[in-house]
């Protein structure tokens, strides 16, 4: 890598923005809890916070923002189009704009490459993909008030179909997907960095204190060794292979050691060693969903 200083690194997106690429995630933040999580991390340096509408926490996110007393310039805010909201982009985008207060999104993702009926959520919205969705994202930078548009969850299937129709005149800035040593996904990473559409990785820690990467033995020793926590041995593996991270936290101390990312770096043999971790997982099914969204292709 170029610089040590991982904390204030950016990486460049195919629309000449640059995402930091270290940020704050915020799924299943309580709302209680939330507004502290965010201010503290960004007094801490934070200068990402990802969040969505599906999160139920925008409101408290923008408090949170606001708290920190930093100015809206030096901060980069990720939210997501929920999926019974497909059909009606506008009216989901402007919630989370009124929602979080923050005057305009840096990125706006849509959740998954699922529409689901808002009357009924275990139906797929009839006569509607997420070819048409993207269509109504593109209109929403005629706003002004997003800087960015891209697509979270999306297979290469997804973004085969999506880029090859006619109506897709803009390459999704960013895929923000489940990338952490128990599924890494290259063939997916590959294809996204071929087209230029830049990864955050999300449940980078593998999604709970509790999960086997923080077993591994692998992550610990390396950790051991170097003087740091599973976790930023974790983090630190997703930034060397060129993706963003979002660390989710409510705790203050954790918001703390998951940005303590400077001065040092995993060496080549380190890196292969963890990408050598054969244990599979995923954090994120779509059971939860009316249509099939992961099919196990992008390994
Ligand atoms: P994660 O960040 O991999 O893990 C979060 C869990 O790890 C929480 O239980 C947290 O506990 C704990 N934790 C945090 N730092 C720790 C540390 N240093 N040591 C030990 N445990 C630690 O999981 P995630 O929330 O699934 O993913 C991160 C973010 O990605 C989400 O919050 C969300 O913003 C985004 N995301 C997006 C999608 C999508 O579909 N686009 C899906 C999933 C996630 P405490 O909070 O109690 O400290």
């Amino acid at each position: 890598m170029a610089t040590l200083n991982h904390t204030s690194l950016k990486f460049p997106l195919n629309t000449g923005a640059e995402i930091p690429a270290v940020g704050l995630g915020t799924w299943k933040s309580p709302p209680d809890q939330v507004r502290k999580a965010v201010c503290h991390a960004i007094q801490k340096g934070y200068r990402h916070i990802d969040t969505a509408l599906n999160y139920q926490n925008e409101v408290e996110v923008g408090q949170g923002i606001r708290d920190s007393g930093v100015s809206r310039d030096q901060l980069w805010v990720t939210t997501k189009l929920d999926n019974p909201w497909h059909h009606r982009v506008r009216e989901g985008f402007d919630k989370s704009l009124s929602d979080l207060g923050i005057g305009y999104i840096d990125l706006y993702l849509v959740h998954f490459p699922c529409s689901t009926d808002p009357n009924d959520p275990s139906k797929h919205l009839p006569d509607w993909d997420f070819v048409k969705t993207w269509q109504e994202m593109q209109k929403l930078l005629d706003t002004g008030k997003v800087k960015n548009i891209g697509v979270s969850n999306f297979q290469i299937r997804d973004l085969e179909k999506l880029l090859n129709d006619p109506s897709c005149k803009i390459v999704p800035a960013v895929n923000q997907i489940e990338l952490h040593p128990a599924n890494p996904s290259p063939k997916l990473l590959e294809y996204c960095k071929g087209k230029g559409i830049h990864c955050t990785a999300y449940s980078c820690l593998g999604g709970a204190t509790d999960n086997p990467l923080f077993k591994e033995p692998v992550v610990s020793q390396i950790g051991h060794a170097k003087k740091k926590t599973s976790a930023q041995i974790l983090l630190m593996w997703s930034l060397q292979r060129g993706t963003s991270i979002i660390p989710k936290s409510v705790t203050p101390s954790r918001i703390e050691e998951n940005f303590d990312l400077d001065g040092w770096e995993l060496t080549k043999d380190e890196m292969e060693a963890l990408n050598g971790i054969k244990t599979r997982f995923k954090v994120v099914n779509d059971a939860w969903m009316p249509i099939k969204v992961f099919f196990g292709d992008d390994e």
